[in-house]
């Protein structure tokens, strides 16, 4: 007679728990990391096996047949399974959580098989260009090369601090042929907005099929595909990737480069997991034994800290290839350029004389400005009413070209009103966003060709990529663009990168807004002057003398790195402190406040002065849901795992109390 199995399931849902189920007789009992189906209330679902055992947890609950097993062999690798059970206790979330942002679509499909032909051709080694010999390294490159190397010796991570256009990328195609070569495989992660035909070409051109890509923009059927391969083969392979590659199965896995290890982009932010790719990146090394590489112009402070604390080796190229200046950079005092009226709309007269100058000599501009639409908000001149999104607690952005109001929250749109809906009043402009720009450039510089990049200009799928290779082939002589401007991109003819208003970058209501604005400035004047001469940028601002000028101005990323550390170790902020935030929501604002007070209640007993008051969010309200947030900031050397459990246990409490009722209570660890 057979004794019955068991087996707990992980199910997509955010759920706590995992579902026990019964394997029946007739069927073998599937082995941890197998796809399952089961029967989920009244309907089925693809689940993955997580535990195996022989006695039901609770004989009083009754346990279902599970209906299928799915695949002929685990799709999850033990690596896998010990990274999800990793992030699910690290970001305090249900590991199918984990599950839902890990495996691709397709993977919840129960007609999908994984079959195990490691040889089925495909698509994607199909590659024709003919492979080129990597680029030999300058001198300075060749000693990070040989420092990095070395650093690895000691250090499992390595940070590789390279001023713009260095040639950090040719450095990292030199170490990922070492380990090609020695049979290895590679994980290449970048911002998703940097994964372009740019940096594919240029891997492409050394790698060929020995490379795969791996982000959103491909197809659901081609991702579910390189996963398969993953999980079969071991050849030697390069994977670049957005964060989600780092969920992706290994075979020898032996380096993961985190390139703009910066960047905030590798923080998910929604749905949960709210994980860091950077920090998982690390934990993947730390299973596989790969060497971690973490490159940028502008570290994070905390990875430069981990560097001067000697946790990561530390490596750095101080000048750009062919031994280029990095850009000159020219403050605009504009309170100065209104009182003489020396404005043209919004660009300054200097600015405007300048890029009339590099017009002339057939140089390429960028125009940055971190807002799309035409502008932040419409006002009344009589009442000072302001349209509000009816959902959300932000004012309505303005589309000219859609003739809309529009909010950037929840998409909800309204007619721009010609007159104030409240008294009748005049209604005005205030502010410019991108499409603002767009049309003050053609007023300007009626001659020049002009593209505009933003959320709003590359809805569909080609959008993005065909505007950079019009910029890079010198059809478009002005490229006006959000942050995604930013992104690691070059282009040989651009001399003049301006910023049409620093002023919000520097306002934002967060510890970590010097950091990002210092880090945003350096970049996009990054891509001026890559090539030929020294590129100049001119940034626009009303606080000139705020201190973040005089770093940029010298290029003073130590500097910077130097004061931030002063003011974060002060005010008890990362790295000297790990940040959890507690984000409450709920539709009634009634019940939100009761839950909020009880929780803090709660904390302040338990955690002291390490909670901080109830905040209310710049944006108190989204979709229909109010938010209040509370913050615990702990000290680095506590033991973290305590406190989380803890943590867990006051939330828990608050949930289960009938006047908290519908409370959300999501913790965002590590919160960006
Ligand atoms: P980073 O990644 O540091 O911004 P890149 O690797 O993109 O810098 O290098 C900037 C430019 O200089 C690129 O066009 C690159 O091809 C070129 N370059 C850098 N190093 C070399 C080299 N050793 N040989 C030839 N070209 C190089
Ligand atoms: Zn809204």
């Amino acid at each position: 007679m057979n004794t019955s199995n068991f087996i707990d399931v992980i199910l997509p849902l955010a759920i706590r728990e995992t579902y026990t189920y019964r394997v029946p007789d007739s069927i073998v009992c599937p082995p941890v990391g197998t796809r399952v189906l089961v029967p989920l209330a009244r309907k089925t679902a693809v689940g993955i096996v997580y535990q195996l055992h022989t006695e039901s947890v609770s004989p009083s609950i009754q346990i279902r047949d599970i209906i299928e097993v799915l695949d002929p062999f685990p799709i999850l690798s033990d690596t896998q399974m010990q990274l999800w059970q990793w992030m699910a206790s690290y970001y305090m979330c249900p590991v199918g959580d984990v599950m839902a942002a890990a495996l691709p679509a397709k993977a919840l499909d129960h007609l999908y098989t994984m079959d195990n032909s490691v040889k089925r051709r495909v698509k994607l080694d199909t590659f024709t260009d003919e492979i080129k010999e990597k680029k030999p390294l300058t001198t300075a490159q060749t000693l990070a090369h040989a420092q990095i190397m070395d650093a690895w010796h000691n250090h499992r991570v390595v940070l590789l601090q390279g001023v713009t256009s260095s040639g950090k990328t040719e450095v990292y195609i030199h170490l990922i042929a070492d380990q090609l070569a020695q049979g290895h495989q590679v994980l290449y992660l970048v911002p998703e907005i940097a994964l372009t035909t740019q940096l594919t070409n240029r891997l492409q051109a050394v790698f060929g099929n020995q490379l795969r890509v791996y982000h959103s923009r491909i197809t659901d059927a081609r991702r579910m595909e390189i996963y398969r391969q993953q999980r079969l083969d071991d050849q030697p392979r390069l994977i670049v990737g957005a964060r989600s590659a780092v969920f992706l199965p290994f075979k020898n896995l032996s380096l993961i480069i985190v390139d703009e290890e910066h960047e905030s982009s590798y923080k998910q932010q929604e749905p949960a997991p709210r994980y860091h790719a950077r920090a998982v990146a690390i934990i993947l090394g730390q299973l596989t034994g790969a060497k971690v590489l973490l490159g940028t112009a502008t570290p994070s402070i905390e990875s430069r800290y981990n560097a001067q604390t000697g946790k990561y080796g530390y490596v750095t190229l101080t000048e750009r290839y062919q031994g280029l200046q990095l850009p000159h950079i020219t403050i605009i005092d504009l309170q100065r350029q209104y009182h003489r009226k020396e404005m043209y709309e919004h660009f300054s007269d200097p600015l405007v004389d300048r890029i009339r100058t590099e017009l002339n000599q057939h140089k390429q501009i960028i125009l940055f400005q971190n807002r799309r639409g035409y502008a932040p908000f419409i006002q009344c001149t009589r009442c000072g009413a302001v349209p509000k999104c009816t959902d959300c607690d932000v004012s309505m952005t303005v589309h000219m070209t859609l003739r809309q109001l529009t909010c950037h929250y929840c998409g909800h749109t309204m007619p721009i009103p010609s007159i104030c809906p409240q008294c009748g009043g005049e209604m005005r402009i205030h502010g410019f966003g991108t499409e603002r720009l767009e049309e003050e450039v053609h007023n300007l510089f009626p001659q020049a060709r002009v593209a505009r990049m933003d959320w709003d200009t590359t809805r569909k799928k080609n959008d993005y990529e065909a505007i950079i290779t019009s910029f890079a082939k010198h059809e478009v002589d002005i490229l006006i663009g959000t942050q995604m401007v930013t992104k690691g991109l070059h282009f040989d003819d651009v001399s003049l990168v301006a910023v049409l208003s620093a002023d919000h970058l520097l306002s934002q209501p967060d510890f970590r807004s010097s950091e990002r604005a210092f880090q945003m400035l350096e970049q996009v004047s990054g891509r001026a002057g890559r090539t030929g001469s020294q590129g100049e940028v001119f940034i626009q601002t009303f606080d000139p003398k705020h201190p973040i000028f005089d770093f940029i101005q010298r290029h003073d990323t130590e500097g910077m790195y130097q004061s931030q550390l002063q003011e974060r170790e002060l005010f008890h902020f990362p790295p000297f402190y790990r940040q959890i935030s507690l984000i409450l929501r709920h539709t009634d604002q009634e019940r939100l406040t009761i839950a909020a007070h009880l929780l803090h209640d709660r904390l302040a007993l338990a955690f002291g002065s390490r909670v901080t008051d109830i905040v209310h969010p710049s944006i108190a309200k989204i979709q229909k849901w109010f938010i209040l947030q509370i913050n615990l900031r702990i000290e680095s050397n506590a033991n973290m795992q305590h406190a989380k459990n803890l943590l867990q246990e006051h939330i828990r409490f608050v949930e289960s109390q009938p006047e908290c009722k519908g409370i959300h209570i999501i913790p965002d660890v590590d919160p960006m």
